[in-house]
């Protein structure tokens, strides 16, 4: 059996040493041929070189570096497209996914589970953005079909199956987490604590936060668009009520002095409901534009596996 280990880097030059010794520990430990693949994405600092280094001295690790940041999603899929193994562990570089749990999780595949999923509690992560992820996930679960749970990313083993299904989806825009959860298949769930930066910091900022949650709740479906409708339906049911009794009130009492507060009232409620809904459709129209233009979704620049491409979306 081979093992493959995806670990995307963006600027990892600080952690990326450590974690692949820890990897490398991890697995002569328990013996298992393997390869570790790590994917730059276009990291501006030394972490391809010292990627360099470390495949010159052992056989077993691959590098693909694309020609500039393509993000997580990109690396993760390159992973899975250049990868041989029979299951593979996809796990950060800066040492968060912790590899001691890496033999747990080839226990349950070798039971038979093509998903082996590592969750990690919140402990020591900063209490708002806890709160905000935990009411984010209530009603995104709400919002949209697949499944998505709290504190479960992408640190996972995935079987040949799973991985295979994967990049058979070629969406443009991808949400790993909806993607593993779409795809189905027998899932095992582990729990780990959680663990902070060995080195350097999180590439995540406020913005791409909120970016990367609005696309988990547009990427998977076309529910908001219903949630618009359904809105704008009721808005119109109220309207005509209102507008029946103010009829009714002018029959019997006769014309009133027109009034400034409903008239602005009205104006602002449907004027922002509108903008909104208009934006929705917005972020659906936007999404078709990338997809339909079908570009790959990284380029590679220089790798040490012999037949690494760019991908193509159209096959
Ligand atoms: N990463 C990447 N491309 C990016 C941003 C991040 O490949 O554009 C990698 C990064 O090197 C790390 C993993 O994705 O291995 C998770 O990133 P980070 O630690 O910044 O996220 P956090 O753990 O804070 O969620
Ligand atoms: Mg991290």
């Amino acid at each position: 059996m081979l093992l493959s280990i995806i670990v995307p880097c963006y600027n990892e030059g600080e952690s990326i040493k450590y974690t692949y010794q820890e990897i490398k520990k991890v697995l002569n430990n328990i013996n298992i041929q393997h390869e570790i693949v790590f994917i730059n994405d276009g990291s501006k600092d030394n972490t391809l070189q010292i990627l360099k280094n470390i495949g010159q001295n052992d056989k077993s690790v691959k590098y693909i570096s694309f020609s500039r940041n393509f993000g997580k999603e990109a690396g993760m899929l390159a992973g899975l497209e250049y990868i041989t193994g029979d299951c593979v562990v996809i796990m950060d570089a800066d040492l968060q996914h912790p590899p001691e749990l890496i033999p747990e999780m080839i226990k349950y595949y070798e039971e038979g589970y093509d998903q082996v999923i590592a969750k990690r509690n919140r402990k020591g992560d900063n209490k708002y953005r806890t709160w905000a992820t935990k009411l984010y996930y209530k009603l995104v679960n709400k919002l949209i079909d697949v499944e998505l749970v709290d504190g479960v990313g992408d640190f996972r083993l995935l079987s040949r199956k799973a991985v295979d299904s994967i990049i058979a989806m070629k969406e443009y825009n991808r949400f790993s987490k909806g993607i593993f959860s779409w795809i189905g298949f027998k899932q095992k769930t582990i729990q780990y604590e959680n663990q902070s930066r060995v080195a350097g910091e999180t590439k995540w900022s406020f913005k791409s936060l909120l970016s990367y949650g609005i696309d988990g709740i547009i990427s998977f479906n076309d529910k908001p668009l219903r949630v618009c409708f359904v809105i704008g339906c009721s808005l119109i049911m109220m309207s005509l009520i209102y507008i029946v009794f103010l009829l009714a009130q002018i029959l019997i009492h006769g014309i009133d002095v027109p009034g400034y507060f409903t008239t602005i009232a009205s104006i602002m409620i449907i004027g922002g409901v509108q903008l909104v809904f208009i934006g929705v459709l917005g972020e659906y129209i936007g999404k078709i534009y990338y997809e339909v233009k079908k570009r790959p979704h990284f380029i590679v620049d220089e790798s040490n596996i012999n037949n690494a491409a760019s991908d193509s979306c159209d096959d």
